[in-house]
């Protein structure tokens, strides 16, 4: 459908012209015929689908027939804000008395003070400056007949639902404006939040964002917590990525990491939560300018940026809810290109794969070090750990929090930080930590590869015997593989129903024995 076909009047067709389009998105012509005649829409659609375009020509369309008094666009960053007020500029060229004004935080308030008494048309901003300005009487969000939240996933995502809630909560009621939500996901919570403050919206969907994770290559390595940082050296070293992230659980873990990186010759920085995003947006730029290879972060750290485009990410842990391991591997693969997602599963964490694989269908295929070849490599920081240093109270309540379902306390250190709780079955682990890699990574697969099935019917010493015959064969100098068969292709990963039965059991099996190895059940 042509711009041109549609209920536009000549002064928003020449924006449109200036802007450069001739023919509607899928978007823009689905959603336009109903939202040009005022009614509330909530738009499902994914990202570059052209969605801005629809509520600003909505906006510029009502303006011109005069029945418009202000707009109201939010946006949960400063950099959207930005984007938009470009926009709205370009495709309102025809109107040259139109004002647009942009307010969001971390610059002054002088400037964006003067703007906002001189009156305008368009107003878009962030949901904080905004309600700043409310606080002190400088904006009053009755005057918007029309109200566009634009990316309410991310907004939720960001933390801002009370900010927005506290904007509608200052608004004329919602039949006396016309309120267009936009996502690239309808959730739940979005849902809620449209029919809390719209009037009887349409819902659209249109294009759906694909939960990609299909199209990313999957690995997860089974490791010991103690031997992560080892094996990552192992798979940077192999995979040799010009743009790598990696997610960790913790805030103190990200450092560590970020920081064993460096000791090994690694370009790597860390980001946390409560950097100013400011300092999070100018690493991020780094990266995308190639300067930066790689960042480790947190899911709260990496929340509401727009990181695309990278060649890997590894999750250092696995993360503890389940939807944040597709946030965070689908940072990758994006647009059609090829990704590769490394999942590092250790004793720690991973009850976290259970719930992940029921949540994306699918079992991620497990790789062991030797059958791709992994080289080790000598890790330069081995030994160092990084713990912050918060006050002893604070961090005593903490990791007393943290363990609440446990009945063993935190032992205090004297040296001010904590030691976990002595676990029953500390010897075991002992034991582990002085098996070399190879050896490790050979009990580990008998222990939880899928031979684990057959290999559990024998008798305890047989099992030992033979785990140390095959350790014995693989330190055996071997015959050079043909390269097609030395670098194994991870397997297409199964959807769970196909799975085999004995395998999914003895899976289960896993859990539950990880389960009561850690909390002593
Ligand atoms: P979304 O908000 O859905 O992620 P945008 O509105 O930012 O997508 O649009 C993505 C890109 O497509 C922008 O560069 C925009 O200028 C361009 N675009 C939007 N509509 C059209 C159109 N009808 N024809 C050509 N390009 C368009
Ligand atoms: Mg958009």
């Amino acid at each position: 459908m042509k711009f041109t076909e549609l209920p536009l009047s000549e002064e928003v067709l020449a924006g449109v012209e200036k802007a450069g389009y001739t023919d509607c998105t899928l978007v823009q012509e689905t959603v336009l015929p109903v939202s040009l005649t005022g009614k509330d829409v909530m738009v499902q659609s994914k990202t570059g689908s052209g969605k801005t375009a629809v509520y600003l020509l909505t906006i510029l369309e009502k303006y011109s027939r005069n029945n418009s008094s202000a707009a109201l666009i939010v946006s949960p960053t400063r950099e959207l804000a930005v984007q938009i007020e470009e926009d709205a500029k370009l495709l309102s060229a025809g109107f040259p008395d139109y004002r647009i004004g942009c307010f969001y935080g971390g610059v002054g308030y002088k400037e964006q003070n003067e703007e906002l008494s001189s009156g305008l048309n368009l107003y878009v901003g962030t949901p904080g400056r905004l309600l700043d300005f409310a606080k002190s009487n400088k904006l009053d969000f009755r005057c918007f007949d029309t109200v566009v939240l634009d990316e309410a996933d991310r907004m939720f995502d960001m933390g801002f639902y009370p900010d927005v809630q506290s904007m509608f909560a200052q608004m004329r009621k919602s039949e006396e404006r016309q309120t267009m939500l936009f996502s690239a996901t309808l959730s739940t919570k979005v849902r809620n939040l449209a029919w809390k403050y719209m009037s009887e919206p349409e819902e659209i969907a249109v294009q759906p964002e694909e939960i990609t994770v299909k199209k990313i290559t999957q690995e997860l390595f089974h490791v010991t917590k103690d031997e992560k940082f080892q094996l990552l050296l192992s798979i940077l070293k192999k995979q040799d990525p010009s743009s790598c992230l990696i997610f960790t659980n913790t805030k103190d873990m990200a450092v560590e990491v970020a920081k064993r990186l460096v000791m090994n010759g690694y370009k790597a920085e860390y980001l946390m939560g409560d950097m100013p995003q400011s300092k999070r947006l100018k690493t991020l730029d780094r990266m995308k300018e190639g300067k930066l290879p790689y960042l480790v972060a947190t899911d709260v750290a990496a929340r509401g940026l727009q990181i695309d485009d990278l060649e890997l990410v590894v999750n250092y842990d696995i993360p503890e809810d389940f939807e944040s391991y597709v946030h965070r591997i689908g940072r990758t693969a994006r647009a059609g290109k090829s990704g590769k997602a490394i999942t590092l599963a250790c004793e720690e964490y991973i009850y976290g794969l259970e719930p992940i694989e029921n949540y994306i269908q699918m079992k991620i295929p497990v790789v062991w070090p030797d059958e791709i070849g992994l080289e080790k490599v000598e890790d330069k920081s081995a030994g160092y750990h990084y713990h912050s240093r918060r006050p002893q109270q604070k961090r005593a309540e903490r990791s007393g929090e943290r363990r609440k379902g446990s009945k063993q306390k935190p032992v205090q250190r004297k040296s001010g930080g904590y030691e976990k709780p002595v676990r029953n079955d500390e010897k075991e682990y002992a034991k582990l930590s002085k098996m070399s890699l190879e050896e490790r990574m050979a009990y580990y697969k008998s222990e939880f590869g899928g031979e684990s099935v057959k290999k559990s019917a024998k008798p305890q010493a047989q099992r030992v015997q033979q785990q140390k015959k095959s350790v014995e064969n693989r330190k055996k100098p071997q015959p050079a593989k043909p390269q097609s068969e030395a670098v194994k292709k991870p397997q297409p990963a199964k959807p769970l129903e196909g799975q085999n039965a004995e395998v999914k059991s003895a899976r289960k099996g896993l859990f539950a024995r990880i389960k009561a190895k850690i909390f002593g059940e």
